[in-house]
């Protein structure tokens, strides 16, 4: 190779050197996963060009193959990956490998961070792209040429520790030319018997012909358009970890065709878990659009609606005019089409599985659970498939169990109007706090919603099956009496007027105050006064904007029947100022009990003068 000038020195960003750290030092043992990144960045580049054919006049070496060359050298220990796809300029060697640009490598280093330092199994579960090279390499050697008529080719050598070089490296070819120089665990990997057993596993979904030494060691096929009768499950598996670059098993596959109204094939994957739950962000759409087998475009925007962005696989439709640009598809009324479609049949699939096998939907919903509450909220067209595939749990559901909005009606009572829920936490508060002891007392089911998301997506619905969905905390709810309560209670006179005594005692922080109907066992409740500012939704106003007016107002229901009630009443005409003090204290637990009480230090004055009182 000659060179023209100087080698320039480079050092790796530091999340580089991070990573390429614990790829050479983990005792991760599955060091063959080095040459699916490879062969897999190669297919990237191969596509990438196939794309740039149909727009680009001037291409670099235009008339060589689309393929992948592979060699293997056990006398020199190298493994050498070639292919003719859109290679590197000198920037795009220093920004593509010298930095974390990929997305799988920052998701690697950031569970990374949360596990603690432990990157062996993690490698196996992220993949670490090009950089997975190193885990077998003493030295890596990366010949590049781009497309571009007018650049120059280069050669980037690194070994992985702290730097590497790049200098110019003449009489390229196009593309990229990966050599890969063995430390002596890795030796295995010049063995042509070796590599070939490893290419045979995935690379038959590679779309490009790979040789290995001169010789071709896939068929090119494409999976989705085969028979679904003569596809096994492994070799479904193997094409999803290809698809999705995933290194988990899918835990849902939906694999079909038809004819009208559109042609299409499609095969789609919901993956093990859900890695925005794991916080790795919003995830990138997954699903790819193919024409005749021929990529079109890896994350068409508008094939799916957002809410279905976990899903994987590829879509394949012959209507598709190839030469679509990227930027005109969403519009394209063909891409609508194959949006409904899909939506719609894959929410058919949902369903489905949910009352075939409803232990493995219920796994599903807790990974998945809040993109169907998304869609519901938001994707007005399917509301009511996807609301049928709501769950959620109960005061009549185990822990952990959750029910569907159908077998909630199935229980409740023929002249129920309402779907009552009520917010929190988790089970619990809930059911610790002052709201459903109500619903308790008169057999009502009450859905438990635990997640920020419940809220917004319970108001964007606001019916189903003609039922209205209730805040439990409301106070408009009409509940039916109990009938004649048990115990001694204060007359409706004297009920009435400790009423007006209250309201006047504790100000402007109240709307009304009113003899409950609700309540067996506590003398006070509050109810939202505003029924859109649920103490949830507080709280998310309170994060987003500091200075956000948080007065609540709220309607006090009080207990007749209640004890302390009772005595406050009493009380009034013999020592005023303790009433007070008790009454306000009703009135603040009752804000506690709701998660309604933001500054709890005017509390502990009061209790004190309380115990003060006692203790006389
Ligand atoms: P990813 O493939 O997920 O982007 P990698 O770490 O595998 O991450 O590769 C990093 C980047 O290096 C790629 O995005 C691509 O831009 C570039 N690259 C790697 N291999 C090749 C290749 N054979 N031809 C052209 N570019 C490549
Ligand atoms: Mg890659």
């Amino acid at each position: 190779m000659s060179t023209s000038t100087q080698p320039e020195k480079h050092t790796f960003q530091a999340e580089v050197q991070q990573l390429l750290d614990i790829v050479i030092h983990s005792l991760y043992t599955d060091h063959e996963i080095f040459v699916r990144e490879l062969v897999s960045n190669a297919s990237d580049a191969l596509e990438k060009l196939r794309h740039i054919q149909l727009t680009e006049k001037e291409i670099f070496d235009d008339r060589l193959p689309l393929e992948i060359n592979i060699t293997t050298d056990d006398t020199a220990k190298t493994i050498t990956i070639q292919d003719f796809g859109v290679g590197m300029t000198h920037d795009e060697l220093v920004t593509n490998l010298g930095t974390i640009a990929h997305s799988g490598s920052k998701a690697f280093l950031q569970a990374l961070r949360e596990s603690g330092g432990k990157g062996e199994n993690l490698i196996g579960q992220f993949g670490v792209g090009f950089y997975s090279a190193f885990m077998v390499a003493k030295r890596v050697r990366v010949f590049a040429r781009s497309w571009k008529k007018d650049e120059s080719g280069w050669c980037w050598t690194s070994e992985g520790a702290g730097s590497y070089e790049i200098e110019a490296a003449e009489g390229q070819r196009r593309g990229c030319k990966i050599v890969v120089e063995l430390r002596d665990e890795g030796k295995e990997f010049a063995g042509a018997d070796r590599v070939k057993s490893i290419l045979r596993r995935y690379s038959s979904f590679v779309q490009f012909p790979i040789n290995l030494n001169g010789e071709k060691v896939n068929t090119v096929q494409a999976l989705w358009m085969r028979n679904k009768n003569e596809i096994k499950d492994e070799e479904y598996t193997e094409f999803y970890k290809f698809t999705a670059n995933a290194f988990d098993e899918p835990r849902y596959r939906l694999h079909f065709n038809a004819d009208a109204p559109i042609a299409i094939n499609a095969l789609l994957f919901t993956p093990k878990e859900n890695p925005e739950r794991l916080g790795f962000g919003r995830i990138d759409p997954g699903v790819a659009l193919h024409c005749r087998k021929i990529l079109i475009d890896h994350q068409p925007k508008g094939l799916l609606p957002d809410w279905l962005r976990f899903l994987k696989g590829v879509v394949d439709s012959e209507d598709l005019p190839l030469n679509i640009s990227r930027e005109t598809m969403q519009d394209s009324s063909l891409v609508q089409k194959l949006n409904r479609l899909l939506t719609r049949r894959f929410l058919k699939f949902l369903e489905e599985e949910a009352e075939k096998r409803p232990d493995g939907y219920t796994e599903f919903f807790r990974q998945f659970g809040f993109f169907i509450k998304e869609g519901a909220a938001t994707d007005f067209q399917h509301r009511e498939q996807l609301t049928r595939l709501l769950r959620f749990e109960s005061n009549l559901t185990e822990k952990g169990a959750l029910t569907s909005l159908s077998d909630y009606l199935s229980r409740a009572r023929e002249n129920q109007e309402e779907i009552y829920y009520l917010s929190g936490p988790n089970r619990e508060s809930i059911e610790s706090g002052p709201y459903l002891e109500a619903f308790r007392a008169r057999n009502l089911e009450v859905l438990y919603l635990f997640e920020p998301i419940d809220e917004f997506v319970m108001n964007n619905l606001q019916d189903f099956e003609g039922k209205r969905f209730a805040s439990a905390d409301q106070s408009d709810l009409k509940l039916e009496d109990l009938g004649s309560p048990q115990g001694e209670a204060l007359s409706e006179d004297e009920t009435r007027d400790l009423c007006l005594w209250l309201r006047d005692t504790l100000g402007d922080r109240v709307a009304e105050v009113a003899p409950g109907k609700r309540l067996v066992e506590s003398p006070a409740l509050v109810l939202n006064a505003d029924k859109m500012m649920t103490p949830t939704m507080r709280r998310m106003m309170k994060n987003m904007t500091p200075d956000f007016d948080d007065t609540v107002r709220v309607n006090l229901e009080i207990n007749p029947r209640h004890n302390l009630v009772r005595k406050i009443a009493a009380l009034r005409g013999k020592n005023e100022p303790l009433a007070k003090l008790a009454a306000e204290q009703i009135f603040d637990n009752a804000l506690i009990s709701a998660g309604l009480l933001d500054d709890p230090r005017r509390i502990v004055d009061r209790v004190h003068k309380i115990l003060e009182a006692a203790m006389d």
